[in-house]
C-alpha cells in the first residue's frame, strides 16, 4: 500500500477517540434521531490557498477548525472546471456529461436526475437552497428537491446573467434565517453555495485592506468568514454535533498558470484540485486525512450513506465511507474529467482528461502526460517519452465516457439556404457546415497566448457599448472575430450591437452563426427571436422560441420572449399570463415584472400592477418611473391622496418624467 492510498490518522488522542465511537453510534442507529446537513459548496476555491492545504498566509480559521475536527480529503478532484457542470455532478453523483450538461446556463439538469435533495427529502429531510450565482438557478434545474430555494440577485440583468451574484454574507444569512424557523425533531438539508472567490476580486472590509496585494485570498477569507456565521448559528441552537457539515469546491482558478487566469480553458490540477473537508456529527473520525484521490462525484453517495439513506444504483462515484472509517482502497477509481468551454466558447478544441494513481492523461489534439507525484505543477508533457502509458490511460479515459453516446451534446440542426446566405454576406463560411464537421478546433495550449488581447477587446466593446458607441464596439469585435471566429459569445455580442442601430438583418446572421457554434445555449435563439420580432416577423419569432425551449425548457426568458410576441400582436390577456410565468421562473427578473405591471396597468388589473410595481420598488428597479405606476395604482384605487404623494415622488427622482407631471396636474386641477 503506497502512501497516496493511506488514510492517515493526523492525531489521535484518548478522550476524542471515545467521542468517535459515540459519533459513530449517532450516525449509524436508526433509532437515534438523524443528523442534519449543512453543504457548503465553495466556488472557484483552490485547496492550496486554504489554512489546512497547507497554505501558511490564509485566513480561513473556520474551514480549518472543520477539517481539524473532521475529515479532510487531501487529493479531490473535479470533473469540470466551470460551475454548472461541476455542480451537476457534486449534487448528483453522475459526471454530468451523461445529461449533456456541458457549460455554464445552458443545457438545464433533466428532471429525471435524482439528486441529493431529491433523495433526502424522500427520506422525510426538509430541504433549503440557498445559492450565490445566477447559473445555478431554477433554470438549469438545481432546485430539484428543494422545499425552499432561494436565489435572489439584486439589479438582474438578463444580459449580464452569467454575472449575477450575490456576497457570501447575503447568502448565509436567509440559510441561517431558515434553519432557525425550522421545526425541531425533523432533520434539515441545508446547501449554501458561495460564488466570491469567483473574478473579479473584490473582498469586503476589512480584507480589501488587509488583502489588498492578494484580492483572491480576500474574498476566501470572507467566505470563511460568512461561514463562521452559519457555524455559530448551528453551536448556539446545539447542533453541530448533530450535523454533517461539509464544505467542497466546484473548481479551482489558474491564477495566471499554464497561461490562464480564471477557469475553464484547461484540465491542469490548478482547476481541478479543489478542497474538501467535513466534520462528522459528534466529530467522529476528527483529525482524519485522507491521502488517496477522490472525486467530487464521490460526495452524493457518501453523504447519503452517512446520513443512512439509501444510494441509487447506476451512479458514477462512490460511496467513501469506508475509506473516512480507515480502510483505504487498493485501487481508487479514475478520476475522468472535461471541458467543453474553449469549444464552445472559443471554437477551440475540447479537452477531456483521467488521473489514475500518480498520472494525469490530457486528451487533446496534442496530448498530454503528467507524473503528479514529482511534477504537481504539470510543467514537463511526458507524452511522447512514455507512450505506452499514454495510450493504456487513453483506453481508459475512452472506457469512462464510452456509455455517453446514447446522450451526446445537443448538435445544431444544418443551418437552412437562408441563413448560409446571411452567413456568408456577413464574410462567415468556415463553420457554416454543420457542427462537428468543422474540425475540431484548435489546441487550447496553442491559443492562449492570444486570450488576454481576445479578452481585453471584448470587455473595451462592452465598455464603447456602454457609453453610446456603438460603431467603436462593433470595430473591436469584429477584431475579436479576427483573432477567433469561433467565439459563440462574440457574434452575440456583435449582433447586440447590430440591434442598437437597427441593423436587424446583420443582427440576425450574428445570431445565426452563435446559434450554430453553441447549440447547447438558448441565448442565440432568443437574440434572433427579438431581431426578427423587430422586423414584424412574429411568427418567426414564435418558431425561434420553440426551438430555444427546447434547448433549455425552464429559461425564464421563454415565457417573457412569449410575452413580447403577444404585446407586439396586440393580445394583451395572453401577455399577461405569459409574464407572469417569466417572473414566477425568476423572481429576480425586474424587466419581466415591469412588463407584467405595465400590460396590467392596460387591462385594469389594479392588484397586480400593485404587487409589481412593490417588488420593483423593494428591488430598486427604476425608482421615478415605479413611483409614477404606484401613483396610478393608488388613483385606480381612490386614493387620490396618496396618488399624488406617489406622483411627487417620482418627480423628485426624475423631474424630467412627463407622465407623472401629467397626472400630478391633471390631480389638482381635479381638486
Ligand atoms: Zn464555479
Amino acid at each position: 500500500m503506497s502512501a497516496g492510498t493511506t488514510a492517515v490518522r493526523d492525531s489521535v488522542r484518548p478522550v476524542l477517540a471515545a467521542a468517535v465511537a459515540a459519533g459513530l453510534a449517532v450516525v449509524l442507529s436508526a433509532q437515534a434521531p438523524r443528523a442534519n446537513l449543512l453543504l457548503i459548496t465553495l466556488d472557484t476555491v483552490r485547496a492550496d490557498h486554504l489554512g489546512s492545504y497547507g497554505d501558511k498566509q490564509a485566513a480561513t480559521p473556520v474551514l480549518d477548525r472543520l477539517a481539524r475536527e473532521g475529515v479532510r480529503f487531501a487529493d479531490a478532484t473535479s470533473h469540470a472546471p466551470i460551475t454548472g457542470p461541476a455542480h451537476a455532478g457534486i449534487l448528483s453523483g453522475v459526471y454530468p456529461a451523461r445529461f449533456g450538461v456541458r457549460d455554464n446556463a445552458a443545457t438545464p439538469l433533466p428532471p429525471e436526475t435524482f439528486t441529493l435533495a431529491e433523495g433526502l427529502k424522500g427520506s422525510g429531510y426538509r430541504t433549503g437552497a440557498f445559492i450565490g450565482a445566477f447559473i445555478l438557478d431554477r433554470a438549469y434545474g438545481f432546485d430539484q428537491g428543494f422545499d425552499r430555494f432561494d436565489s435572489r440577485f439584486d439589479r438582474f440583468d438578463t444580459r449580464a446573467k452569467l454575472s449575477a451574484e450575490r456576497p457570501a454574507a447575503s447568502v448565509v444569512e436567509p440559510a441561517v434565517a431558515w434553519i432557525k424557523e425550522l421545526p425541531s425533531g425533523q432533520p434539515f438539508f441545508a446547501w449554501i453555495h458561495l460564488y466570491d472567490a469567483h473574478a473579479p476580486y473584490t473582498p469586503p472590509a476589512p480584507f480589501n485592506t488587509t488583502f489588498r496585494a492578494r484580492p483572491y485570498d480576500g474574498e476566501i477569507a470572507a467566505v470563511d468568514r460568512a461561514i463562521g456565521t452559519a457555524i455559530t448559528a448551528l453551536e448556539a441552537r446545539g447542533l453541530l454535533d448533530r450535523t454533517l457539515v461539509v464544505a467542497i469546491g466546484d473548481h479551482g482558478e489558474s491564477l495566471g498558470e499554464h497561461g490562464e487566469d480564471e477557469h475553464g480553458v484547461f484540465l491542469y490540477d490548478s482547476v481541478l484540485r479543489i478542497p474538501w473537508v467535513m466534520r462528522l456529527p459528534g466529530r467522529e473520525r476528527a483529525g482524519t486525512v485522507i491521502r488517496e484521490q477522490v472525486r467530487a462525484i464521490d460526495l452524493m453517495p457518501t453523504l447519503l450513506e452517512l446520513l443512512n439513506v439509501a444510494v441509487p444504483k447506476g451512479l458514477d462515484g462512490e460511496s467513501l465511507v469506508a475509506v473516512v472509517r480507515g480502510r483505504a482502497r487498493q485501487d481508487p477509481p479514475p478520476a475522468y474529467a472535461e471541458t467543453y468551454y474553449p469549444k464552445l466558447h472559443f471554437g477551440w478544441s475540447e479537452l477531456r482528461s483521467v488521473r489514475v494513481g500518480d498520472w494525469k492523461f490530457i486528451e487533446a489534439p496534442r496530448s498530454e502526460l503528467y507524473a503528479l507525484r514529482t511534477d504537481a505543477a504539470e510543467r514537463a508533457n511526458v507524452a511522447a517519452t512514455q507512450g505506452g502509458l499514454a495510450s493504456r490511460l487513453n483506453a481508459e479515459l475512452t472506457g469512462v465516457a464510452s456509455g455517453w453516446s446514447a446522450a451526446p451534446a445537443r448538435q445544431a440542426p444544418a443551418p437552412d439556404r437562408e441563413t448560409l446566405e446571411r452567413l456568408r454576406s456577413l464574410g462567415y463560411v468556415g463553420f457554416a457546415a454543420p457542427s462537428g464537421a468543422a474540425g475540431r478546433g484548435a489546441d487550447p495550449k496553442d491559443m492562449v497566448a492570444k486570450l488576454r488581447s481576445f479578452r481585453q477587446l471584448v470587455t473595451d466593446a462592452a465598455a464603447d457599448l456602454k457609453n453610446g458607441r456603438p460603431a467603436a464596439a462593433a470595430g473591436k469585435l469584429k477584431q475579436a472575430l479576427a483573432i477567433n471566429e469561433r467565439a459563440y459569445d462574440v457574434h452575440i455580442a456583435l449582433g447586440d450591437v447590430y440591434m442598437e442601430s437597427q441593423q436587424h438583418e446583420q443582427a440576425l446572421g450574428e445570431y445565426e452563426a452563435a446559434a450554430l457554434l453553441n447549440p447547447g445555449s438558448a441565448d442565440p435563439l432568443l437574440a434572433a427571436a427579438s431581431a426578427l420580432l423587430a422586423e414584424g416577423k412574429a411568427d418567426a419569432a414564435t418558431r425561434k422560441i420553440a426551438e430555444a425551449e427546447g434547448v433549455e425548457p425552464l429559461s425564464h426568458e421563454i415565457p417573457f420572449a412569449r410575452g413580447r410576441v403577444s404585446e407586439q400582436m396586440g393580445r394583451d390577456a395572453e401577455a399577461l399570463a405569459h409574464y407572469d410565468r417569466a417572473v414566477a421562473a425568476n423572481p429576480s427578473d425586474a424587466r419581466a415584472r415591469a412588463r407584467l405591471a405595465n400590460v396590467a396597468i392596460r387591462l385594469d388589473k389594479v392588484d397586480v400592477a400593485a404587487t409589481q410595481f412593490n417588488a420593483l420598488l423593494a428591488a430598486g428597479y427604476q425608482p421615478a418611473r415605479t413611483h409614477f405606476g404606484l401613483g396610478w395604482v393608488a388613483e385606480a384605487r381612490g386614493d387620490r391622496a396618496a396618488a399624488a404623494r406617489e406622483y411627487r415622488r417620482a418627480l423628485a427622482l426624475d423631474p424630467g418624467l412627463t407622465g407623472a407631471q401629467k397626472a400630478l396636474s391633471r390631480l389638482e386641477g381635479k381638486r
